[in-house]
């Protein structure tokens, strides 16, 4: 599974060939560094970085975060210094070595202020430079394929730690791939009996079905082809974590819609829903399970069409129908900004970032409110890295909150003023109370009067997110 240096300018060379001196200087330089050092595996240290390396050029990121990756543990494990990676590379190359560095000093649990006071540093400065997340992720990935060799109580350490911070991060940014896969290897480490007997069914159901889904796909193909729509298909089962998931909610193997499922790449959004005709035509869909995250994305940007059919043997079949683009970004999420927007991808990046992705307004919010670094990382904790909730506006738009959060924290994250002039509001056609706790899939209308006595201190106790906490106190603090 492990890559070599030379497999890595090969890739590079496909996509941006002009920086493979560059990339070459950085790889000796480490190489230099870490020698003498091993894993834990027995190979020569440099095997990793070259491997992370090439986890983020299969993402076709930028030189200099190529270069980051290959240099990413020498300040923390070699001589090298911060100043030293400036001088000989750039300075761009400097600060993401060093954001990541930090990072592998996160730890949410620790009680000491120095603790927490370095974990506020590193989440906010991701805010700054969201390279440094994917590098990370790409470090962790790579340390977990090759876990097997550390001892069983450190494997179940870093497990955890991935369950519980880097599996949220890799879905904040929509990086799915590297999300299931470290779902799957934590779920290896921390139940390996579940996790094997899974394995086995879903090997099972695989080749049981494997060529009812193969003629499947081969009729859709020849359809699409027959209505001049190009496309591309392949075959997906749903990763283990996500079937141990819906096991564990009391749901069937056989019963999950997406166990099994097509995805269906064509050229572009029009094309999308002529597919998605000729595969209603082809094979019943099931009403409820249609969703559209084309028109409507989810909140990391994901976007496909889902429905969910039933297949000539009568089990459920998803079909994901998207563009060829938005399969990239269904794959990596925001790293896919290096392929499909090149040049300027670094800015625009971290401009959707603020705009778009509502974790980051979320982390920037608690970061302004928070001036304890311990109170800052419990509400992290409670607010990002925990269960979420999906709910909707009139107008159909979907809105993260973390679970818990009420008809206040819904009003504040539309409008300040909404949450001002609150008195209730309408979930699904029924009235309730501000209080009310929302359940994910709620269709919300927020009920205002202008009159109305505005935010009480007392929905300090019903608000739980951070920006409609501040609104309350803020209101209060003026009358
Ligand atoms: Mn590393």
């Amino acid at each position: 599974m492990n890559k070599t240096f030379d497999e890595l300018i090969a890739l590079l060379k496909e996509y941006n060939p002009e920086e493979v001196e560059k990339v070459t200087n950085a790889y000796n330089y480490a190489k230099e560094m870490h020698k003498g050092q091993y894993r834990e595996s027995g190979e020569e240290y440099i095997t990793h970085p070259v491997n992370v390396a090439y986890i983020l050029a299969e993402m076709h990121a930028d030189g200099d975060t190529i270069c980051a990756g290959l240099l990413h543990d020498t300040i923390e494990d070699t001589p090298a210094t911060k100043e030293d990676i400036a001088h000989f590379f750039n300075q761009n190359v400097a600060n993401l070595v060093d954001g990541v560095t930090k990072i592998s000093k996160l730890n949410f649990s620790s009680k000491k202020d120095e603790a927490s006071a370095n974990t506020r540093k590193i989440i906010v400065g991701i805010t700054t430079d969201v390279r440094i997340i994917i590098i990370k992720l790409a470090d962790r990935l790579h340390n977990m394929r090759t876990i097997e060799y550390k001892k069983s109580f450190k494997q179940k350490e870093n497990a955890l730690e991935t369950m519980e911070i880097f599996v949220p991060l890799a879905y904040y940014i929509g990086a799915y791939r590297i999300k299931s896969e470290l779902e799957d290897i934590s779920l290896k480490c921390l139940l390996p009996d579940v996790y094997q007997s899974i394995k086995d069914k879903k090997e099972k159901i695989e080749s049981d079905s494997n060529e009812m889904l193969k003629e499947m796909l081969q009729k859709i193909q020849r359809i699409l082809l027959d209505k001049n729509i190009p496309n591309y298909i392949k075959i997906r089962t749903k990763n283990i974590y996500g079937i141990y998931k819906k096991i564990s909610e009391g749901c069937r193997i056989y019963d999950i819609h997406d166990l099994l499922a097509l995805k269906i790449m064509v050229d572009d959004i029009d094309k999308c829903y002529q597919t998605l005709r000729y595969v209603h035509e082809l094979y019943h869909p099931v009403n409820e399970k249609f969703k559209d995250y084309i028109c409507n994305p989810k909140t990391n940007m994901y976007r496909s069409l889902h429905t969910t059919v039933f297949s000539p043997e009568g089990r459920l079949v998803q079909a994901q129908i998207r563009t060829h683009d938005m399969d990239k970004v269904a794959s990596f999420g925001l790293a896919t900004y290096w392929d499909i927007k090149k040049g300027e991808a670094r800015y625009t990046m971290q401009k959707d970032l603020k705009n778009k992705y509502q974790f980051f307004k979320s982390l920037i919010e608690i970061n302004k409110m928070f001036g304890d670094n311990e109170e800052f990382v419990r509400q992290v904790k409670s607010e990002l890295f925990s269960d979420k909730i999906y709910v909707y506006t009139m107008g159909g738009q979907t809105i993260e909150l973390p679970k818990g959060s009420t008809i206040v924290d819904f009003a504040y994250r539309i409008d300040s003023e909404l949450g001002n002039t609150l008195v209730g509001a309408f979930v699904n056609d029924k009235y309730v109370d501000v209080n009310y706790e929302l359940k994910n899939k709620d269709r919300v209308k927020v009920l205002t009067d202008d009159l109305s006595y505005g935010p009480r201190e007392d929905w300090l106790n019903v608000a739980k997110t951070t920006y409609a906490r501040r609104m309350i106190r803020e209101f209060n603090r003026k009358i």
